[in-house]
């Protein structure tokens, strides 16, 4: 039997790689006429590593100390900077204490208690924000270092005081300049970086990927993702949402179409998407997009 067009299309799809929920999605894929993009998990692999650890005068800690802190707050978290922590503990062959009373808030960072401490770890910008204090403003300074470097800083604290920065990095999808020109072909316009991290790793990062320097908003929370999107279709814009992160699902549910990166996606990601990347293979989504206006094609 001969399938309409739309559902070969999704099966054709789904011989890329990706999953595409129904026909209707599939439809609106075609119709995308703009592009945002998460930076960590989506543009990068979303392994990224711990490559610095910055001790604060006055902590008393050594570095394995602040290791194993941070990775006792992280373990419950599934955010790739959190996994890049606990990777690090182990990589050390360091304990990692039992916590109690963990929180995580998108975009800024988890807290829980280790050892009868309240620990902290998360944005910079988020955590020492409003804190004038010279400890504070001396752990701003070191993440602001490292930021510069193309590092995405994470701030410790143990109640409430900053005790160290770690620094993480993570690297660009081999495919991501590619799949960026594959976008800006098919839609006329750069796609825009979306991203919580700050806005001098985000730069730099987005420079590598073909992205300039309009076209990256740093430092959202995930509403802040959402306007973004909103923004673009006040002006009747189709936006295409891609992302990983619990992070990325408001703008995920908001945008024309949303897909998820299936492999490091979180749960919340991948539910609120339209469709899921099962490859991890970032340049099969311009593919998917010809094919879904191919099929389009043959429907009208
Ligand atoms: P992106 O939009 O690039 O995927 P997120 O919104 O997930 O980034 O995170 C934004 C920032 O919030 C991170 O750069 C980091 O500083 C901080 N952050 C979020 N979650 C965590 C976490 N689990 N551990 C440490 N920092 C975190
Ligand atoms: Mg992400």
């Amino acid at each position: 039997a001969t399938m309409p067009p739309l559902l070969s299309a999704v099966a054709n799809a789904g011989r890329h790689g990706v999953l595409v929920k129904s026909a209707v999605v599939m439809e609106r894929l075609g119709q995308v006429d703009a592009v945002a993009l998460d930076k960590t998990g989506t543009l990068t692999e979303g392994t990224p590593r711990v490559t610095d650890i910055r001790l604060l005068s006055g902590s008393g800690l050594a570095e394995d100390a602040l290791l194993a802190l941070a990775a006792a707050a992280e373990h419950p978290s599934e955010h790739p900077l959190a996994r890049a922590v606990v990777d690090a503990a182990r990589t050390r062959g360091l304990a990692i204490a039992g916590m109690r009373d963990f929180t995580s808030t998108p975009g800024v960072g988890v807290t829980a208690t280790v050892d009868g401490h309240a620990v902290a770890v998360g944005a910079p910008a988020r955590l020492l924000d409003g804190h004038d204090d010279p400890g504070s403003a001396r752990a701003a300074e070191v993440a602001a270092g490292l930021e510069d470097g193309g590092r995405t800083a994470v701030v410790v604290l143990r109640d409430g005081s900053p005790v160290g920065v770690l620094g993480i990095a993570d690297r660009l999808r081999p495919d991501a300049a590619a799949t960026v020109a594959a976008f800006t072909r098919l839609t006329g316009s750069t796609p825009m970086l979306v991203t919580g991290d700050n806005p001098r790793a985000a730069a730099r990062l987005a420079a590598e990927a073909g992205i300039t320097g309009d076209e990256v908003h740093a430092g959202l929370l995930p509403q802040d993702k959402v306007e973004a999107v909103r923004r673009l279709q006040a002006r009747g814009r189709k936006v295409l949402v891609l992302g990983d992160g619990v992070n990325d699902a408001p703008a995920l549910a908001a945008a024309h179409t949303g897909i998820a990166m299936g492999r490091v996606g979180s749960d919340l990601a991948l539910e609120s998407a339209d469709a899921v990347i099962v490859r991890d293979d970032l340049a099969t989504v311009p593919t998917v997009i010809a094919l879904s206006r191919a099929a389009r094609r043959l429907v009208v």
